[in-house]
């Protein structure tokens, strides 16, 4: 069997997908590329030589919410990667579907170790042209197209289109509330969209204080 070039390997991950790979979700039109393209991608890209394990699963009722810590291993390298999901219940408070959750957060947690390799980056990137994707440094990705117009530094009490996932709250986040979630390890806010009022208070004691003073008092 053909050595397994890591280098090569993570190229042919990196690599542009096919036109029309990008999917956007119909509840928020965020883009997003489904993770059956990723296996894919990564099974064809090391010869079916690489591996996922799931390392840590918490299932926290009270928050409703399954986090997942996932490593995926291409040859001598591992990247960890972390997944939430949102545990639903009934009218009566009783879990539904649980194992679904379980599964979504299990997903995710795979997608973003893998994401650490720039998978799909190059799609992705000009549909988040007005987040990282337009961002100079990384302007490679975009093979010289230009950055969005919009500056959101102009703009810092904005609201955005991120909504709270609290439980019945849905409330749009104010960009300092997205720039906020920013700061506290380990969160993912892609996923833990929480307005301030709704972090879970043991994600909110992690926010270092002089930000979090910032933040309640803007004009000081
Ligand atoms: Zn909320």
């Amino acid at each position: 069997m053909e050595e397994l070039n890591y280098q090569d390997v993570i190229e042919r991950i990196k690599a542009r997908f096919p036109q029309g790979t990008v999917r956007q979700r119909e509840d928020n039109g965020r883009a997003y590329i489904p993770n059956q393209i990723y296996t894919d991608r990564v099974e064809s890209a090391t010869g079916s030589r690489w591996d996922r394990e799931i390392r840590d699963v918490e299932v926290n009722i009270p928050h409703r919410f399954v986090k997942v810590i996932a490593r995926v291993t291409i040859g001598p390298h591992h990247r960890d990667g972390i997944g939430f999901s949102e545990i639903h219940a009934d009218g009566s408070g009783k879990v539904k579907q649980l194992s679904t959750a379980v599964d979504q957060a299990a997903n995710e947690a795979v997608r973003d170790a893998l994401d650490t390799w720039q998978i799909g980056w190059r799609d992705l990137a000009p549909y988040n042209s007005k987040d990282w994707g337009g961002n100079p440094a990384l302007g490679h990705l975009l093979h010289g197209e230009p950055p969005g117009e919009i500056d959101f530094t102009k703009q810092p009490a904005a609201v955005i289109e991120r909504k709270c996932v609290f439980a019945n709250c849905g409330r749009k986040l104010t960009r300092d509330e997205w720039e906020l979630l920013g700061h506290i390890p380990n969160l993912s806010r892609e996923r833990m969209t929480y307005c301030f009022e709704h972090i879970p208070n043991h994600y909110k004691r992690k926010i270092p204080s002089e930000i979090q003073e910032a933040f309640l008092n803007p004009n000081k």
